[in-house]
């Protein structure tokens, strides 16, 4: 979806075409432009032929409401997204913003596909319209969108932002329920510092020593703990945002109780109080070992006691390998190898 083709196909309209136009996608869901009976049926039709509106998607469905949606893209590139149906009537979408990821994260599926390109920001638009159109019937709506999915979206900062401002201006989503989440890219985190819209960041950290993080986050090299620690501590101060820090619990390796109380410390020292952490634990992807249920509250245990508040992701949809660390395209190395038909 290229808005700016939008733009120009209306151009020699009057003015209030767009805004139509802008109301029939973002606001009403449509499926079809023939939906738009305000427009000309010549109008209808030259949309439906240069700005075509599906979807070329695959979805499915967990047994606990979570839907994953395999999407080929123009290219004939796959990426995935995923739509989680909270018990409060929130749904969250997992929206990608790159074909595979460059960054290499030893924990997750999507870093072993190597990185295909970036996503236009109607791309990543186009994700969460998919789930719009299907929750429309069901009177429900998008509540709430996590850049969680393929991809790391401060490497494709501008389209993100791009898409982040759709999101909210156009589709109607407050910009306190976006997150941007990073493996900490620090010149990115700089960057949102300075951008006016209040999202929400955050961090993968995983571990809270570069000697540790080192062995999971390629990442650490060039943006090791101490240097991003400083940065977030700075963007917090300077937005007075409270920050998530993401931290996955893998067995044997990063859930010890002398790694709890010094993650404590060093959070507690660099963050001030305006963060809380969310401990995941490690979903099976196969490389390493999940942890047992006691090391997870154990962990979180030795956080609160320190001071830390703590809360724990339940983890949507691994039947449907939607989870996190789970997204990859099985097989096809991130190309569709016969157009995948849209099964809505
Ligand atoms: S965890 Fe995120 S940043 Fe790391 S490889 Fe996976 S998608 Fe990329």
């Amino acid at each position: 979806m290229d808005l700016q083709k939008l733009e120009s196909i209306l151009s020699a309209e009057p003015k209030f075409r767009l805004k139509q136009a802008y109301e029939a996608l973002f606001k009403n869901f449509i499926q079809s432009w023939q939906d738009v009976t305000v427009f000309s049926k010549p109008l209808r039709d030259r949309l439906e032929k240069e700005f075509p509106l599906s979807v070329n998607a695959k979805i499915s469905k967990s047994i606990d409401g979570t839907m994953k949606g395999l999407v080929t893209l123009h290219d004939g590139r796959l990426i995935e997204t995923v739509l989680m149906r909270h018990k409060d009537n929130r749904n969250t979408v997992c929206v990608s913003s790159q074909a595979g990821c460059p960054m290499g994260c030893a924990f997750c599926a999507t870093g072993d596909m190597g990185f295909f390109r970036n996503l236009s920001a109607g791309e990543i638009v186009e994700q969460v319209l998919l789930f719009e159109r299907i929750l429309k019937p069901e009177e429900e709506r998008v509540t709430n969108i996590v850049f969680m999915g393929m991809g790391e979206p401060l490497y494709n900062y501008a389209e993100v932002m791009k898409a982040v401002n759709i999101l909210n201006k156009d589709v109607g989503i407050a910009a306190r329920h976006i997150s941007v989440s990073t493996c900490g890219i620090i010149k990115g985190i700089l960057k949102l510092t300075d951008e006016p819209l209040q999202i929400n960041l955050a961090i993968s950290l995983h571990a809270p020593t570069n000697e540790m993080r080192d062995k999971i986050m390629p990442v650490n090299k060039s943006d090791p703990v101490e240097l991003l620690l400083k940065t977030v501590g700075d963007y917090i101060k300077k937005t007075n945002r409270k920050v998530m820090i993401e931290y996955l619990l893998i067995g044997e390796l990063n859930n010890s109780p002398e790694t709890a109380k010094e993650l404590a410390d060093v959070l507690k020292r660099e963050l001030g109080h305006l963060f809380v952490v969310n401990v995941i634990p490690y979903n099976p992807t196969g490389r390493f070992t999940p942890p047992s249920k006691e090391s997870v509250n154990k962990f979180k245990d030795i956080l609160e006691k320190n001071g830390v508040t703590v809360t724990q992701r339940y983890t949507f949809g691994q039947e449907v390998e939607g989870a996190c660390g789970q997204l990859a395209i099985k097989g096809a190395k991130g190309v569709s190898k016969g157009r995948a038909r849209d099964s809505r």
